[in-house]
């Protein structure tokens, strides 16, 4: 009799060996989406998680699916048999796996920095095994907090070396540069995405973002915090908007070596943001102001011209409509939490 692992989480059988996924991080907010997308364009996905920051119902809502099998594994540590056994079935490798949101990825910066550097690295040896396209989802936080406005990729950014958010963007930063150097001694064909602020459903309510928080807090009635005087901006893309750019990067006809920003440009303050939560909501729950965090990025705002040029891409939902869908969400979730609590 075979031995059971990991790999026999998913219903057997279903694996088309024509497009089989890795998603690393694939149970995460941007993950879970992701999965699914492929999942009903047809192909299978192999969903790699250590489950450190993901919702377990993420997860739940996959698995079982077609297709779709888990594995429990944290990309920092080798990967295991099982899986370098099925490169050659493996046909794109995405790796979304690290916590972030600054309160979690500040947690364990060891981790976070291991995750990005040695995880990387794991997924792209995989990736030559596998003859396998390659995708990194990086972050805007590779700007740091940015000189230029709107940031363009050829920007190199003002990162701090040293603050506390340095695990996450040298993390990246590094990722991307490991990313590259396999790109260009051609050992495998590789894709730099640069993440911008994403919400939508899926997300962690105890994630610690600001869409998350105010959303929640504005729910339940609490204070809604603003950390500084919230005259610092972000731009904010719904979830779905993402992953379209995420596949229409991975598929595109392109050379691939350079980094590609996705992200919505529609800039706001976080008052404005809050002003649209307060609007949405009805709450009349108090506005509390904290101190902003160290190294709090001011001003940012994606240029998405290379997207567009290279990809036809540009997001599609307005904020007013995806915050709408996000609220309908968490609302959801929020009444759920005292009968899973009551379990
Ligand atoms: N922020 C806030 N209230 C919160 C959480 C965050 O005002 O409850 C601020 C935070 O200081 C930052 C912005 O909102 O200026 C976006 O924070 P988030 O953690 O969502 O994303 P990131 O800083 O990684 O862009």
């Amino acid at each position: 009799m075979r031995k059971q692992t990991n790999l026999d989480h998913g219903p057997r059988g279903t694996v088309q060996p024509l497009a089989l996924n890795v998603v690393a991080g694939g149970a995460g907010f941007i993950g879970s989406h992701l999965c699914r997308a492929l999942l009903d364009r047809g192909e299978s996905v192999l969903c790699l998680d250590n489950l450190q920051t993901s919702r377990p119902s993420n997860l739940r809502a996959l698995e079982g699916q077609p297709g779709f099998r888990f594995l429990r594994h944290d990309i920092s540590q080798p990967l295991p048999a099982d899986l370098t056994r099925m490169a050659p079935r493996i046909t794109r490798i995405w790796n979304l796996a690290c916590a972030a949101s600054p309160p979690l990825y500040q947690r364990d910066p060891e981790h976070t920095m291991m995750t990005n550097v040695v995880g990387t690295n794991h997924l792209l040896r995989l990736a030559e095994a596998a003859k396998a396209r390659f995708l990194l989802t990086s972050t805007s936080e590779v700007y740091g907090d940015p000189e230029i406005h709107p940031q363009a990729e050829d920007y190199r950014g003002n990162v701090s070396c040293t603050g506390p958010r340095a695990c996450y963007d040298e993390g990246k930063r590094a990722a991307e540069a490991l990313a590259f150097d396999y790109g260009r001694a051609g050992r495998a064909q590789v894709r730099v995405a640069r993440i911008f602020n994403t919400y939508g459903p899926n997300m962690d309510p105890g994630d610690g973002r600001v869409v998350s928080n105010l959303i929640c807090q504005a729910l339940r009635g609490d204070e809604l915090t603003v950390y500084g005087d919230g005259s610092q901006t972000r731009s904010f893309c719904y979830v779905s908007d993402m992953v379209a750019g995420l596949m229409a990067l991975m598929e595109a006809d392109i050379d691939g070596m350079e980094p590609v920003n996705l992200g919505n440009p529609d800039e706001m303050t976080v008052t404005e943001l809050l002003g649209h939560v307060v609007t949405l909501t009805g709450t009349r729950a108090p506005v509390v102001h904290r101190p902003l965090p160290v190294d709090d990025p001011r001003r940012r705002r994606p240029d998405i011209s290379r997207a567009r040029a290279l990809l036809n891409w540009a997001p599609r939902i307005p904020l007013a409509e995806g915050l709408e869908a996000t609220c309908a969400w968490f609302a959801a979730e929020l009444a759920a939490e005292p009968a899973a609590a009551g379990i």
